[in-house]
């Protein structure tokens, strides 16, 4: 069934949608629409070459995550690979304490994938000839029956909707609201990823199937396995997943840490190989103090960490006429929630479920879609936060002090570390 659009009703056209953003969300959001018979095209400013080239070349940008179950049901009725076949299973979560004993364990059987995994899976299921890489898109201008969206190489494409899946620096967000200005939460995120090769059998057990935490003051470390850069899920041929959230204060001391090797500030993401060497110096100090030894032999290990900062925002409207914003264009919510790419999913098949609901009328289907996705980005930004102030993160630090278990048994000791 094709959904056509109501202002070219009357020649049948199929709904025509443009959508700035190729990652998961406007991935995603072309699926779905394109699988309810639109018109649609992604249209996607990297060139995403040169990293991991199994996977089409695609920078990781978030490393990896746990699957949620709303991404589960939207591989399976796309009919992509499920989660399970190309991800890892992690069986329970494990809290250690400062000397690597475990002091708490609980069941909670997760799946966890990569990014260029989930990414690649999506894009290989959307017909290339409608993905269009090194394309930027600049602006859009509407009145009531027509809307032309503008490209940096000065093309103009007519469309019937607009979708806004250009992520938290997202140029049509900043055409519709001003204000809504991504706020940063005082604290970043280094992360990592390590082949699991590189340590010992012992440890490389210690961390297999499970989700690892250790929580200090104002900061957390987890840790999880993913699959190796290749999608490899045998034993051995695996990476460990690491992040620290460690409290940098804004102006100074977060332009330092955001300042490449070549001197350029970056905002909102510090690539792999980027972040300078005097800093990952810095911060194995601080590892050295503060964290417990396995993590610190992570954070040794990781040839390229990146680094994340922590945002939150929120907008008070997703749709503005024939145009709406989806995923982290909207609203970017913190980590520990796990939701972000869940809530990008929902977006998108919300409104394609709108869409169809309403027989192509885009601006009823977008009047019924807002509602639901504002509350439900609303909810996530506050649990985000009180996560994030449950763990202290972004205010300043306690007294610290490292908790020593005494558990022998669950010790992991240095020797056999490696
Ligand atoms: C560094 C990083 C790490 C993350 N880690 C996790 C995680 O571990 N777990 C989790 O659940 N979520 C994580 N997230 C969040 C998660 O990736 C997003 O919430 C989710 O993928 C939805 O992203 P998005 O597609 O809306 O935005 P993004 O992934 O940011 O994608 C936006 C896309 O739009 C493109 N773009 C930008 N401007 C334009 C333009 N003008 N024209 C055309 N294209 C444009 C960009 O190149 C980019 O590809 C992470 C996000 C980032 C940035």
């Amino acid at each position: 069934m094709q959904v056509k659009a109501d202002i070219t009703q009357q020649n049948s056209q199929p709904l025509r949608v443009l959508i700035a953003g190729g990652s998961i969300s406007g991935l995603c959001a072309g699926l779905a629409l394109h699988c309810i018979g639109c018109d649609v095209e992604i249209f996607e400013r990297a060139s995403y070459q040169g990293v991991a080239p199994t996977f089409g070349g695609v920078q990781s940008h978030g490393a990896a995550f746990v699957v949620q179950m709303e991404i589960n049901r939207f591989l399976a009725e796309h009919g992509i690979s499920t989660p399970e076949t190309v991800g890892m299973t992690s069986c329970k979560r494990q809290y250690i304490s400062g000397d690597d004993s475990i002091i708490w364990e609980e069941s909670t059987p997760q799946v966890m994938i990569s990014w260029d995994m989930l990414y690649h899976q999506l894009r290989k299921v959307f017909p290339d000839e409608r993905y269009h890489q090194r394309n930027s898109v600049i602006g859009f201008q509407q009145s009531d029956n027509c809307l032309v969206v503008h490209f940096e190489d000065g093309r103009e494409q007519k469309c019937d909707l607009l979708i806004g899946a250009d992520g938290i620096d997202s140029t049509i967000r900043q055409q519709l609201i001003l204000d809504a200005i991504p706020q940063y939460a005082g604290y970043v995120a280094w992360r990592g990823l390590v082949d699991e090769n590189v340590f010992s059998l012992e440890v490389a057990k210690f961390f297999a199937e499970k989700f690892t935490f250790f929580h200090g003051p104002s900061m957390q470390t987890l840790c999880y396995l993913v699959p190796g850069l290749n999608g490899e899920l045998d034993e051995g041929k695996r990476r460990l997943n690491w992040l620290w959230y460690f409290n940098v204060p804004d102006g100074e001391q977060l332009n330092a840490v955001m300042t490449n090797h070549q001197g350029r500030v970056r905002k909102f993401f510090m690539p792999q190989g980027e972040v300078r060497e005097e800093v990952v110096q810095q911060m194995r100090v601080v590892a050295k103090k503060y964290l417990p030894e396995i993590f610190q032999y992570l954070f040794e290990l990781t040839d390229k960490p990146f680094i994340q900062p922590i945002y939150d925002l929120s907008v008070p409207r997703m749709v503005f006429g024939r145009v709406c914003l989806i995923g982290d264009a909207a609203f970017v919510v913190r980590p520990h929630t796990a939701a972000g790419i869940s809530k990008a999913v929902m977006n998108a098949i919300e409104l394609a479920q709108g869409l169809q609901e309403s027989g192509g009328d885009v601006l009823a289907a977008l009047k019924q879609w807002e509602p639901i996705q504002l509350a439900m980005g609303n909810y996530l930004k506050v649990l985000g936060v009180t996560l994030g102030d449950r763990f202290r993160l972004g205010h300043p630090f306690g007294e610290f002090k490292i908790i020593n278990s005494t558990d022998e048994s669950a010790k992991i000791t240095k020797q056999n570390l490696r």
